[in-house]
């Protein structure tokens, strides 16, 4: 994944991508991230971003000049851009977007919005595509950005170590199953005995049983026939006849 992150608060980005599976993404080569403060863009010697909205109103506005200028900047060595402003009044954000841009080819330019938002000029000159990553309001579009970020990276190959668990997890189709480790017991509280047995076929057979069970329970909208092999459909009526009992 290659991308720019266009924000007045760098440090917020870097806090979070200098960390964990992130970093060494980044150092392995897997994601190619510049973070770019719009304020650097400003001409006017107090470095202004920011302004009072026309009409009055409360809180300030991202000003057009600096962020046209940093794309500007970003579009100097590629012109073939994928801008996406992280925006409430955006698309709703999920897996399979996070799938979709896993692949993406071009380097994709995040802009996040702050205070009550960016001049509507903005979206006009850049046609941004709007993402949210839910109905509620952040003070900012950089958590949203990494939100965005954190999820395309761990999809991409070679970067989680074990590829199988990124099939396996919540939203590859259905939830994920529960996960243990050690030790086998504690508190009175057991791993459940076919998890030590060694057997791979058994262990195979329950895990996906339990994350029907678990979808059953918490998010059934998830248990549409696309997702559901013959034998799940089996298993699901047996786990709904139990749960009538
Ligand atoms: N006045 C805007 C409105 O009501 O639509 C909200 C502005 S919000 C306080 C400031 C910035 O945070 C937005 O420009 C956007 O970049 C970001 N933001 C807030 N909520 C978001 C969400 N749910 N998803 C993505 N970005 C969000």
């Amino acid at each position: 994944m290659r991308c720019d992150v266009l924000t007045l608060f760098p440090d917020m980005i870097s806090s979070v991508l200098d960390e964990s599976i992130i970093k060494r993404a980044r150092e392995k080569g897997f994601l190619d991230v510049r973070i770019i403060n719009i304020r650097d863009f400003t001409q006017d010697k107090h470095h202004t971003a920011d302004d009072y909205p026309y009409g009055g109103g409360a809180g300030m506005v991202l000003k057009v000049e600096p962020i046209l200028r940093a794309v500007d900047f970003i579009r100097e060595k590629e012109n073939d851009l994928r801008i996406v402003l992280l925006s409430p009044q955006g698309r709703r954000y999920e897996q399979s977007i996070a799938q979709e841009l896993s692949t993406e080819k071009r380097r994709i330019v995040f802009l996040c919005g702050h205070y009550e938002g960016i001049d509507e000029r903005v979206k006009m000159y850049l046609s941004p595509e709007e993402i949210s990553i839910g109905d509620y309001v952040l003070t900012g579009g950089e958590l949203a950005a990494l939100v965005v970020i954190d999820s395309v990276v761990r999809l991409i190959p070679g970067v989680l170590g074990d590829s199988a668990s990124v099939n396996e997890e919540s939203f590859n189709d259905i939830l994920d199953y529960p996960h243990y480790t050690r030790p086998s017991e504690i508190r009175d509280m057991q791993v459940p005995p076919v998890l030590l047995s060694g057997d791979h076929g058994k262990i195979k057979i329950w895990r996906r049983r339990q994350a029907l069970l678990s979808t059953l329970k918490k998010r059934p909208d998830l248990l549409s026939e696309d997702n559901l092999s013959t034998e799940d459909r089996e298993i699901l009526e047996e786990i709904k006849d139990d749960l009538t009992i």
